[in-house]
Order: C-alpha cells, then structure tokens, then sequence
C-alpha cells in the first residue's frame, strides 16, 4: 500500500512559503491508518517500550492510537500552561525563539522506556527536545516514532516532493552507511553523475587533492564536494565520461568501491597531529585493515572505530569493534597496543561497546581481529594459495 498517496500537499499554509503536509486524507482511511499503526506496533516490538509519549498536538493523535493498540499507557507531552500539578520543562529553540514543553512530573518513574511519537519528524528539533524532557522526568528514551518524515524541511519547501508517509522505524541517519554515497550516483540533472569517492581514513594529502583538482576540472564541472565521512564526490559527471574517470589511477586508491573494512572505518587523528595519542591510528588502522582484507572475506562490513588515547574522539564505544591506543606488555617490554571494545550500535538500538580486551599489543593486533571477524562477524578465510585478494565490490 503507497501510503504516500495519502498525504495530501498544501501549498502557502499556515502562512505563504510553506508547504503543509496534510496526514487528515491518511487519517481518514481505515486501511491506511491501520497500516500507519501496524507498522509502529512492529517498531514497539523491536524496541519494548514501557510507556508511549505523545508531542502536543498531532502526537496524540498517533500516541493514543498507538497505545491502545500495544496495550501501553499513553502520557501527552504539552506546551507550557496545560498540565494541572506540577510539572518538569525544557526550553528549546527554534528557528526564529524559544518554545517550552512540559510533561507531568510524576508521569514518568524508575528508568520506564519511552517510545516518543509524533506525526512529522523536519528538523528534529521538538523531538529531541522531548528527549531531553523524558529523561530529566525520569525516563529513559528507546526511541521516536514518526508517521512521516521530511528529510529536509527546507528541501520539502521548495522541491515540491511527495512526503514519505512510511513510518520512521526509529533509526538515526548516523546508521547510514559511509559508503552509502559512493560510487556513481545518477544526479536529479538528466544525464549528470556525481561519483563518490572512499577516501581512505580520511587521509587527504596535498598531491592527491591536487590530482583531484585535475579529475573534476577534466570530467567534471570542476566542483570538488568532501563529505562529513571525510570522503571525496566529483559531481556533475557526464555519462560519457565515467568511463575515463573509472580508468583513472587515483581511483585505485580512492575507490568508488572500498572492500566494507575500509568502507567502515572511523579513526582519530592519532599521534600524527595529536600529543595525546598512544599509538598511530590512522597508520595502524590502514596497515591492519590491509591485512585483514588479505586474510578473510566478509558477508558484510564491519564497522570500526580507533582511537588514540581514552579521549576517545574516534568513538570507539560507537563501533561494532572499537579499538582505543594503549600500552601494553610483550616479551618484558612495554609496547603500543590497543584496547579492544566489542558490540557498540548507531542505530535504533543504540548501544555502547563494552571492553574485551584491555591490550593488544600492535604487532598481534591483525592476528586477534582476524580471529574476532571469523568467530562474531561470520568472516571466512581466504585460501592463501589463491594469491592476493580480488577487490570487494560493495552494493
Ligand atoms: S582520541 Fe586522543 S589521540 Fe585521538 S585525536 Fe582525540 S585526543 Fe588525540
């Protein structure tokens, strides 16, 4: 059932400039509310909520119907002044001031998880701070629920694209993959490209940039974009170009396809610009990833994390495996090595990664995580007589 079908687009309301998405033609459609609340009762299995809160005002419209389908009690998130009794606030702000919501002080108690729902998620601003409203009331926050979601409000403003009235599933963009970008991307112009390319760690010296200049000067428009995962997109790429900017030499290091190790990996600066770090994260993480892609295939990618020090600005808690720059003894002598973390999750069961081992030393290192991708991340090993590993191609 398209669902999307269902909502209806109002150009200019409330006030000139805004496109409103109208949820009433989905409310009133027996089967398609049906499928709008089935679809977030399977979003509370996943994530076991205790209570649902619902966001003034449409919130509840959702909320209640939720609730009474799941069997959970309901608790209404207002705008200040509705609530009798005594109440817990948080200001927040908006593009243009402050608002305030208020929730019932003794409606949330002992930790209960709290699934917050809504109708549209724009720029998540009331949302979060409803998070932030249901912890400081006692509560612990295990997800959000919202009936349809704008990507961009500013976009949803002036592209005139259909609202996506699938539920949220609760996900952050944050699970996303990095590589998601990469590789040839058709653009909304007819016949332009944009070609995403994997940096590796991040790592971005001058001569390469300026081989880059090069790329998108000859198969580009000469517009060169960096995403917020450190890697590189040549835009508006013509079709009969492609070809010549696949056959590139920089692309067999930047790859429009990086096997999913590499695809993966997150690092901190390490002890190339940072006084606090124990090891070379960056060199290590590369040196290692190489390895490993040499010794196992994997079924999937697995998202790491390295660290240079307990800092922890590569977020070694966030990753499937997280690896934090230590010290550590071998064979009598004290040497670089890594922490190792396991279990940390982005996405909508969000989880910090717990320590499993508190030293590796760095020259074991490729041998321990070898063994860690075969036992839990279902990596096999690669025959060593059937010579170098071909390259992974990601989807
Ligand atoms: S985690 Fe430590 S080593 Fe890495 S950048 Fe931060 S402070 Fe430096």
């Amino acid at each position: 059932m398209d669902l999307r079908q269902l909502v209806r687009d109002v150009p200019d309301f409330p006030k000139p400039g805004i496109l409103f998405r109208d949820l009433t033609p989905l409310m009133r459609d027996p089967q398609g509310w049906q499928e709008v609340i089935r679809q977030l009762s399977s979003l509370c299995d996943r994530l076991q909520p205790d209570l649902i809160v619902g966001i003034e005002s449409r919130g509840f419209i959702v909320g209640t119907a939720l609730a009474t389908t799941v069997q959970l009690g309901f608790v209404p998130v207002r705008k200040p002044g509705k609530l009798p009794g005594a109440v817990t606030g948080v200001d927040y702000a908006l593009e243009y001031g402050t608002d305030r919501l208020e929730i019932t002080s003794d409606a949330l108690s002992g930790g209960q998880r709290v699934l917050v729902v809504d109708d549209l998620l724009a720029t998540g601003g009331t949302a979060a701070a409803c998070a932030q409203l249901v912890e400081a009331a006692g509560g612990t926050l295990c997800g959000f629920g919202f009936v349809a979601e704008l990507a961009a409000q500013q976009e949803s403003h002036h592209a005139g694209d259909p609202a996506t009235a699938a539920p949220h599933d609760g996900s952050h963009l944050v699970s996303r993959a990095p590589r998601d970008g990469l590789g040839v991307q058709p653009q909304k112009q007819a016949g332009l490209h944009w070609v995403g390319l994997h940096v590796p760690m991040g790592r971005l010296d001058a001569a390469a940039m300026a081989e880059l200049a090069r790329l998108v000067r000859t198969h580009g428009s000469g517009e060169l974009r960096l995403t917020e995962a450190q890697n590189a997109l040549i835009v508006n790429v013509p079709a009969a170009r492609i070809q010549a900017l696949q056959a590139e030499p920089l692309l067999q290091r930047f790859r429009p396809d990086p096997s999913p190790l590499q695809a993966e990996a997150v690092s901190c600066t390490g002890n190339a610009y940072c006084s606090f770090a124990l090891i070379p994260t960056k060199g290590t993480a590369q040196m290692v990833l190489e390895e490993l892609e040499q010794r196992v295939e994997l079924p999937h990618a697995v998202r790491m994390h390295w660290t240079g020090c307990p800092n922890a600005c590569g977020q070694p808690y966030m990753g499937q495996i997280g690896l934090m720059g230590a010290k550590a003894r071998k064979d009598g002598q004290m040497v670089e090595a890594a922490k190792i973390f396991l279990g940390g999750a982005m996405d909508a069961g969000p989880k910090l990664a717990e320590l499993h081992d508190k030293g590796v030393p760095l020259s074991d290192l490729a041998d321990v995580l070898e063994q860690l991708l075969v036992e839990r991340f279902g990596a096999r090993r690669r025959d060593p007589a059937a010579g170098p590993s071909p390259s992974v191609a990601v989807s």
